[in-house]
């Protein structure tokens, strides 16, 4: 259906509102569009909220990306901050909308509607939650009011309820004003969406911060005493704290669509077609409220990301004046920094995988510089990445370091958006420089990695199965290396005595072979190999091993 759309409302006016009422004016000059937020501002920078509560941000105008003005003057939108709708009359075509200052109801006729209205951050009914001090950070006047709390207070200590995103986020940036914070976060991880042997350095780095990390705990009850914060968690901690973020995380924020009839998903999400349009023809609902399909798995859910928010908001204005263009879904890019670390991933993780159903799939993890080692200053990046054991296309990856960890996940995002194999990794042609890069970047050699599994040419052996499979343990590092620890009963040969030395390996069982990081591993898997030996690398060395144990520890 072609619709010429004359009065277009749009519902919430930040990531996916205005991007989609800006789209909409620079494709058709004639319409009415109306943009209604009930907050006091359109188009503001949420993403900047934790740096502006944590002073690195000190002028909240530099928050407000385009004002109502500018909306108005460059635009000839018509923005109402300040009106909450209330109400959609489908049969009438029509909403209700509430003027929150006077609380006077007005109706507004459309052609066609979008709904932004955004997700609601999540509070658990515990006892204690409405207590003072207490804080969700989704708008700028959330983060004006945990600045003045915590000047007011002078706050310092803190308890930051989640440990995603945003936890991370509100943790670095209250770190950086001086108060002491700890983190409770139910899962057995921080940044659950990762797997947890990835996210295992990002709760190291936190704790040598000073951060107190409390994994598998949750808060039962929140209580007020002598006018500081208690909180007493699931295992029985008390945690004082002059201050409470909540970042457990949000819920889309349906209320209107489903008064209005429309259509969930199961994931509780709004439906949408590609077109981002409802169960209703003249609907369109955009950004973190509405379901998506995550490419990778073909699993329908929810993602809370500006990205995809906005480019949704243009895929509507486009659906509305008739184009056939569609939103690809979704495949969760997304990255995270805290503390020095950039914490980046696309695609599936290993336990979406899991959750997709889906067993044919493969693993690499690998461990190299950010670039070449000879100038100074390489930093590891921690980089896992999944492909489809039968063809080797690329399914996802994710990447911890103090650089260059988003550029690699950058580029793995564009070779999944285009349904790329691990050869294509291994044949990507990316900057490089000394300062920059290394010629073999970690992306190639991410691929070389997988195609030398997928070939047989140094077949990985599985971490999650050492010790329980029958495979000897070889460890080629130096004596220097392994005098401080190694994987119980693993055989000590470094890697310059085995070419002399490899008739001492039992012939009998096949070998699983470990270095610091992967390298030497597969030189000795090469020569073994040649020598009839069934010797397999276990991939990422003695640095996933020990990200592996720390997750299984935490
Ligand atoms: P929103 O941007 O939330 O806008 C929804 C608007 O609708 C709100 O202003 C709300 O007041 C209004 N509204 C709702 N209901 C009604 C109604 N009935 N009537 C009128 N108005 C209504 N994403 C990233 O990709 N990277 C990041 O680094 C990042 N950091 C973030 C940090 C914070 C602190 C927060 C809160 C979010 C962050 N996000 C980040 C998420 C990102 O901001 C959201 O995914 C994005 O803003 C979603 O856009 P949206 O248009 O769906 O909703």
């Amino acid at each position: 259906m072609t619709t010429k759309a004359k009065r277009v409302l749009i519902v919430g006016g930040v990531a996916g509102g205005a991007s989609c009422a800006a789209r909409l004016r620079r494709l058709d000059e004639t319409a009415e569009i109306t943009v209604f937020d009930r907050g006091p501002y359109v188009s503001f920078a949420n993403c900047g909220l934790p740096y502006f509560v944590g002073d690195v941000i000190t002028d909240e105008r530099t928050l407000l990306v385009a004002s109502a003005d500018l909306f108005r003057d460059r635009f000839n939108i018509g923005v109402h901050t300040g009106h909450e709708v209330t109400a959609i009359d489908r049969q009438r075509q029509v909403i209700t909308v509430k003027e929150l200052a006077s609380g006077a109801l007005s109706e507004a006729p459309y052609d066609a509607l979008v709904l932004s209205p955004g997700a609601m951050a999540i509070t658990p009914p515990i006892p204690g939650i409405d207590l003072p001090g207490i804080f969700s950070v989704r708008t700028i006047p959330d983060s004006r009011r945990v600045r003045a709390w915590l000047s007011d207070h002078q706050a310092k200590t803190a308890v930051i309820v989640g440990g995603g995103f945003i936890g991370l986020e509100m943790a670095e940036n209250l770190v950086h004003r001086g108060l002491t914070v700890t983190i409770v976060e139910k899962s057995a991880q921080l940044m659950p969406p990762l797997d947890a042997e990835v996210a295992a350095p990002v709760t190291a780095r936190l704790t040598a911060h000073g951060v107190t990390v409390r994994l598998g705990d949750a808060v039962a009850s929140f209580r007020n005493d002598g006018g500081a914060l208690v909180a007493t968690t699931e295992q029985g901690a008390t945690l004082r704290a002059d201050l409470v973020i909540l970042a457990i995380g949000v819920r889309p924020e349906t209320g209107l669509a489903t008064s209005a009839g429309l259509t969930l998903g199961r994931s509780g999400g709004i439906a949408v077609d590609e077109a981002m349009r409802t169960s209703d023809p003249h609907i369109w609902a955009v950004g973190d409220a509405v379901e998506t399909t995550e490419i990778v798995t073909g699993l329908k859910l929810v993602l809370p990301l500006a990205g995809p928010a906005s480019r949704q908001g243009r895929v509507a204005a486009e659906s509305i004046t008739g184009r056939g263009t569609h939103f690809r879904g979704v495949q969760a890019t997304s990255v995270c920094g805290a503390f020095g670390l950039t914490i980046a991933s696309t695609g599936a993780s290993e336990k979406l995988l899991q959750r997709a159903g889906v067993t044919d799939y493969e693993k690499v993890y690998l461990h190299p510089g950010h670039h070449v080692g000879y100038y100074p200053g390489a930093k590891p990046i921690h980089l896992k990445v999944l492909y489809r054991r039968s063809d080797g296309r690329v399914l996802g990856a994710q990447a911890v370091g103090e650089e260059g960890a988003e550029k690699r996940i950058d580029v793995i995002a564009m070779a999944i958006q285009l349904g790329g194999t691990v050869h294509d990794l291994s044949e990507a042609e990316l900057c490089y420089a000394p300062q920059f890069g290394a010629a073999k970047d970690p992306v190639n050699l991410a691929g070389f990695i997988a195609e030398n599994q997928r070939s047989g040419d140094a077949p990985l052996a599985s971490w999650d199965e050492v010790g329980t499979d029958g495979r000897a343990v070889l460890d080629v590092r130096e004596p220097t290396e392994t005098a401080a620890g190694s994987v119980p009963g693993a055989i000590l040969i470094p890697l310059h005595q085995l070419r002399q030395r490899w008739r001492e390996l039992p012939s009998d069982r096949p070998l699983a072979v470990l270095c610091a990081a992967g390298q030497r591993a597969y030189y000795a898997v090469r020569l073994l190999r040649q020598h009839g030996l069934d010797a397999r690398t276990l991939s990422g060395g003695m640095a996933t091993w020990q990200a592996r144990q720390a997750a299984a520890s935490a």
